[in-house]
């Protein structure tokens, strides 16, 4: 499933080929997706220059002088640049061809994704105007972890994948951030520290900023023929790495199911 460093990768690797770029076509070959795509769009678009691709937690934007398409990956969604004259393959969608001979193309097997269009202001479309902090952003700090974990019993790592606290902190991020802070996934959250806030904010943002950095260095695949994201599993420390060596005591990774979801940790070097 798509996170938000794969979404943010996604962002940077259509950026240099759509800005800029006239839609010459938008072509709907699947409109029954999560919800299914208002045909209106089509010719809300046609023949608008692309201004900016924006992202919004998981929701890329491609903004242009007309209104703003708001596209999701849902779980198995992909873009992919590519020729126009490409042939489409299985679970192609949707088509948004550009005046470069270029075409931005939409595949989702699942089709839990979804797009939309606003003629107005997108951070105020009913999909994104209660989304809380980007966790790359300056209002996203240990202050506001501080603030954000007071008198809630709920465990830490279920309160950082909370998207009313802070968006786009996937199951691998909140692990991964756990360890880099040093604090175990399963203490009441209440219970952290002013210090152990400001670290976990400092962890979470290092973890989601090496996870687009890593992304970033496979961009090109990812724009290229075979469509595949780049993860950064090389660079975990606990993350499916249940029995396998910490990287920092050497003692084994633990495993243990949390809220549905796999959690790992080290019971040495987290407290
Ligand atoms: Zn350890």
């Amino acid at each position: 499933m798509p996170e938000l460093p794969e979404v943010e990768t996604t962002r940077r690797g259509i950026e240099p080929h759509v800005v800029g770029r006239r839609i010459s076509r938008l072509l709907v070959h699947e409109r029954r997706l999560r919800w299914p795509v208002d045909l209106a769009l089509v010719d809300a678009v046609m023949g608008a220059t692309i201004r900016r691709a924006g992202r919004r937690a998981k929701y890329l934007l491609i903004e242009t002088g007309s209104g703003t398409l708001i596209l999701h990956l849902g779980m198995s969604g992909s873009l992919r640049v590519l020729p126009t004259s490409t042939p489409r393959i299985a679970h192609d969608h949707i088509d948004i061809e550009l005046d470069s001979g270029q075409t931005l193309r939409f595949n989702d097997p699942r089709r839990f994704g979804s797009l939309f269009f606003t003629s107005g202001d997108p951070t105020l479309h009913p999909l994104l105007k209660s989304l809380a902090p980007e966790p790359l952003e300056a209002d996203f700090d240990g202050e506001y972890l501080w603030r954000g974990t007071r008198r809630r019993a709920v465990a830490i790592k279920q309160l950082i994948m909370n998207a009313k606290l802070v968006v786009g902190v996937g199951n691998i991020y909140a692990s991964e951030a756990l360890f880099r802070a040093r604090v175990r996934p399963r203490r009441q959250s209440k219970s952290l520290t002013r210090a152990e806030c400001i670290k976990l904010a400092r962890a979470i943002k290092a973890t989601l900023t090496m996870a687009v950095k890593v992304g970033g260095t496979t961009l090109r695949d990812y724009v290229g023929a075979d469509g595949n994201p780049g993860y950064f599993r090389q660079k975990l420390y606990v993350y499916e790495r249940h029995g396998e060596p910490c990287r920092v005591c050497g003692k084994a990774i633990r495993q243990f199911t949390q809220g549905a979801r796999s959690t790992y940790w080290c019971s040495n070097c987290q407290k």
